[in-house]
């Protein structure tokens, strides 16, 4: 895995920082490094017995935070934000820290907003026209964004070909690009810093992680992510009190989480008396006397109410195979399993001639376009702040990653590796089962 930060070269202006706060707080590139597996085994395993002594290289990024000396001159430089993907809360945060930090710390003047993701760069390469105006931005513009969900900047799917996003980074002088999403907007980060090197021009790429279903390698933690589970926790309360309002009451809740599971169970354990956490991670079946199926009738008729928690991509092998419907970015379409489970129970209970209630909430979109909590909106300004000073400092094809309460630069390419995934052997699954008792593998 590469774990070495890419940078420009030699950063050879003193730090506004230094200057207007006369700190010396920074970070040294070389020295200051952060562990990527903290265990004791992790460290075992990276050592090796070399003639008597013992060498250790485990795996390290480079500490994310304040240099002393940056390599642009902020007099000049042009930055453009833009923001990728679906919406989470924070993202207006994200970009508001970005533009103050650059503008009131390191003096930058010109910061562009670049509308409705990748497609904001769409332009004419003869005419040399825009299909959408990019935004000026500010202190005074970004003032109070953070009190709206969703992105001031519009986002969107998509549109990715990273040729003509560099051709229109080109045409616009910018310097450095903050791409702010999930693993696809990373994964077309890559894409687009691999073009910028082929090229050999100066730009600064820089991608800050917004997955508030926690599937981005190398980070434990996204902005968003503490905001959804608060709103998924007042769903399964609702659902939790139908269900238990109802004879024989059952209550569905389907949450987001694709490929990973971590959103669904951390709410789950959050409440404390849900009795079924369904994730992509461990498979699902049905039928038989060790199947779901089976364990709701048990549970339902021993309880008398039962609460569910299926994240959206679980069970999604269950579906007979079909022609598979992709989004505008490539993305598989999932099959909706909230609903199916919905009809399999119902029609369960009738078939065993009992009588139940079910009431599915599936409140996705809730999730997605709030605000966020007061604990998220430090985060992102720790993310904006460490973000700026990565680019500043030169930094480039990396994304600012938090793991082990430290932020760091991760090489994007080590970030499109694959997805990160619920671990069931980790503490926060066992806590699910320890929660709900429920078997920790189905059939
Ligand atoms: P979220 O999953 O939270 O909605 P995301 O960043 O994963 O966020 P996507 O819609 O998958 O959202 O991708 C965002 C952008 O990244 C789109 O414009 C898409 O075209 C581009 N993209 C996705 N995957 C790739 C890829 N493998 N290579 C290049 N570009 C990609
Ligand atoms: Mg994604």
């Amino acid at each position: 895995m590469e774990s070495l930060t890419q940078a420009f070269g030699q950063a050879t202006f003193p730090s506004p920082l230094k200057v207007s706060f006369q700190t010396e707080n920074f970070i040294e590139d070389g020295k200051d490094r952060v562990l990527v597996d903290i265990s004791l085994e992790g460290l075992l395993k990276a050592s090796r017995p070399n003639s008597g002594h013992i060498l250790f290289q485990p795996s390290t990024f480079e500490l994310a935070g304040p240099r002393e000396k940056i390599f642009w001159n902020p007099d000049s430089l042009k930055v453009a934000i833009v923001t990728c993907g679906g919406l989470a809360p924070g993202l207006n945060n994200v970009v508001q820290n970005l533009v103050t930090f650059l503008s009131d710390r390191y003096r930058v003047k010109h910061i562009y907003g670049v509308p409705y993701g990748y497609q904001g760069f769409t332009h004419d390469p003869l005419t040399k026209r825009f299909a959408f105006g990019w935004r000026r931005l500010d202190s005074l513009s970004v003032q109070n964004i953070d009190f709206e969900g969703g992105s001031v900047l519009g986002t969107g799917r998509g549109h990715s070909n990273p040729i003509s996003i560099v051709d229109a980074l080109m045409l616009r002088d910018i310097n450095i690009l903050f791409t702010i999403g999930g693993d696809g907007t990373l994964a077309g980060a890559n894409a687009i810093h691999q073009e910028i090197k082929r090229r050999k021009v100066p730009i600064s790429l820089i991608g800050i992680p917004k997955t508030i279903d926690n599937d981005v390698l190398w980070v434990s933690k996204t902005f968003g992510f503490e905001s959804a589970v608060g709103k998924a926790v007042e769903a399964l309360r609702c659902a939790q009190t139908e269900a238990r309002s109802a004879y024989h009451g059952i209550g569905l809740v389907k949450i987001m989480g694709r490929n990973s599971g971590s959103l669904t169970a951390t709410a789950a354990v959050a409440m404390n008396d849900i009795d079924f956490v369904l994730v992509p991670e461990v498979p699902l079946r049905l039928e038989g006397q060790n199947g779901l199926l089976n364990a709701i009738v048990r549970k339902v008729l021993d309880k008398g109410y039962i609460t569910i928690a299926v994240a959206e991509g679980a069970g999604q092998d269950l579906f007979p195979p079909s022609e598979i419907e992709k989004d505008a970015s490539g993305n598989e379409k999932l099959k909706d399993i909230g609903k199916y489970l919905q009809k399999l129970i119902t029609d369960e209970f009738k078939a065993r001639n009992i009588e139940t209630t079910l009431k599915y909430i599936d409140p996705s979109y809730m999730l997605r376009s709030q605000t966020t909590s007061a604990d998220d909106s430090v985060f992102c300004a720790k993310l904006g702040q460490n973000a700026v000073h990565a680019a500043m400092a030169g930094k480039t094809g990396c994304m600012i990653g938090y793991a082990h309460e430290r932020f760091t630069h991760v090489p994007l390419s080590a970030v499109s590796m694959g997805k990160k995934r619920l671990d069931v052997n980790e503490p926060l699954w066992l806590s699910v089962l320890a929660a709900t008792g429920q078997p920790s593998y189905w059939g």
